[in-house]
Parts: C-alpha cells; sequence; structure tokens
C-alpha cells in the first residue's frame, strides 16, 4: 500500500526476521517480495538462527531450550500445561531491534535518545488489535497503519480484497512449522500446504519425547494441545465444528511473527 502511494510517506526498508522455521511457501513469497519488481525499498532478512535446529540440538544435549516455543506440557498429574514462550523476544523482537540499531547508526550498547527517531511499521489489522503494544525501547515508535485505513481499520479480508483489487497473491502465513499457536484449520493448512513442512513437524513433535532427549523441563512436550502426537491429532473438525483454535482469534505471535 505503501508502494501505491497510499500512505503519507514510504518506509526506507521492511525486515523479515527469519527464524528458519518458515514452510516453504513463505520463503518463496518472501523471494517474490524481494524479486526487485515489487517493492520500492529492500527487504532486510535477519536471524537469531535456526529455531528448529536449536530444538533438535537441546533433544540431543548440544544445545539448551532457551528459546521456548510455548510448547504444551503433559504434566504428571495429567494436567496440561504450557511452556513459557520466549522465542518471540529471542528471534523476532531483538534481532529487529538489533537491525534498527545498525541501521540508524546506534552502536551496540550505546543508549538510545529519549525520544524516538525511528517509526515502526507493524501490520496489525483490526480483526487482531489485541496485538498491538507499545515499543520496548523509546526511539522506536510503533505504527500500525492498516488501523489507520477505512473507518475503523482494515480486517483481514480487506487487506486480501486490496491485494486482489491490485493483482498482487494472498500471502501465506508466517509462522514457524511446529508453533504451536495454531488452530486445527492452521495445522491442516500446513499439512496440505506445505508437505516438508508438516513432515518436519511431526519430526520435532517426535523428537521432544525422545526417551532419549537431553531436555531436562518436567512433563512430556506436544505441539497439539490435546496432548497426542500430531501426527494422531484430530485436526479435522474445527471448521465443521464452527470453531476458533485453540488460541482463539488473533492469539499469536505479539504481531511479529504474523508479517
Ligand atoms: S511463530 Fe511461534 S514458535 Fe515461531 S517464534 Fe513465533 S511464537 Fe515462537
Amino acid at each position: 500500500m505503501a508502494a501505491h502511494g497510499e500512505f503519507d510517506h514510504m518506509p526506507d526498508l521492511a525486515i523479515f526476521a527469519d527464524t528458519g522455521a518458515e514452510p516453504d511457501v513463505v520463503y518463496e513469497h518472501l523471494n517474490w517480495l524481494r524479486s526487485g519488481n515489487v517493492l520500492p525499498f529492500p527487504v532486510h532478512v535477519i536471524s537469531a538462527g535456526n529455531l528448529n535446529d536449536e530444538i533438535h540440538a537441546a533433544v540431543k544435549g548440544t544445545s539448551r531450550i532457551d528459546a521456548r516455543p510455548p510448547f504444551f506440557v503433559k504434566n504428571e498429574d495429567g494436567t496440561r500445561g504450557v511452556l513459557r514462550r520466549q522465542c518471540t523476544g529471542d528471534f523476532k523482537i531483538d534481532p529487529i531491534i538489533k537491525e534498527v540499531r545498525r541501521v540508524v547508526g546506534l552502536a551496540k550498547g550505546k543508549k538510545g535518545p529519549k525520544a524516538p527517531i525511528v517509526e515502526q511499521w507493524i501490520g496489525i489489522s483490526r480483526d487482531e488489535i489485541q496485538r498491538v503494544a507499545l515499543s520496548r525501547v523509546k526511539w522506536i515508535h510503533n505504527r500500525h497503519p492498516l488501523l489507520e485505513k477505512l473507518e475503523r481499520g482494515m480486517r483481514r479480508v480487506d487487506c486480501i480484497a486490496w491485494l486482489l483489487k491490485h493483482g498482487y497473491p494472498i500471502p501465506p502465513k508466517s509462522a514457524c512449522i511446529f508453533c504451536p499457536f495454531r488452530s486445527n484449520a492452521e495445522w491442516r493448512w500446513l499439512r496440505d500446504n506445505s508437505p516438508s513442512g508438516w513432515q518436519d513437524a511431526i519430526a520435532l513433535d517426535r523428537a521432544l519425547r525422545d526417551p532419549t532427549s537431553k531436555i531436562t523441563l518436567l512433563g512430556t512436550l506436544y505441539l497439539h494441545h490435546s496432548l497426542v502426537p500430531l501426527e494422531e491429532a484430530d485436526i479435522s473438525t474445527d471448521e465443521e465444528r464452527g470453531q476458533f483454535g485453540f488460541w482463539g482469534v488473533g492469539e499469536e505471535c505479539q504481531g511479529m511473527c504474523g508479517v
């Protein structure tokens, strides 16, 4: 929309924080965006590492599982818990701030100004307005341009309508293939649209319960909220029941993972 002159000014650049664990179709879409024929500004791709590899390494004992995705936990008494999420901060928010510091020339460790010198646009739509958050640092001001459009902000369906009207493809949802923040409909989407991503998610789900795993957390870890192996989970019924996912609408990676 900025490229079409629909906002007061143009971003200098966009940033994609890559966890190394997106479905293939997300990387294909990203490559298209970066092809030079789509956006009049560059897309910087940065990464704090491969989150999928880090978790497999934690199972083998060669890495710690510090950057925890919110895996479900079956406690010893059978109750369900969930790990405290740390991956968004470690793999999304912190690397983005680091890249913005680099771009504006703010040296590592140097305190930023007390007033904003950067306007950071985040594409949160009206249906996920609860994801709106203040910037963690005073020198970055968060702006949500989609909420400024239409009378009460653009909804996801309005974004799709805009894209179709201008002849653009519908972007796939960006999220790690193993992210437990998924409704059953979204698990089905992964299974049906990214066979390799689905197989990788199953492999990671199994690895979490490998008897030789070096992960020392109490309880048994699962990707699916029903606390059964992913390939056995009933992911076929949410839409038929007219229900949303376990997490509810818009409950996702703090506005950072759904690019
Ligand atoms: S998509 Fe999920 S697993 Fe990946 S960084 Fe975001 S919350 Fe963590």
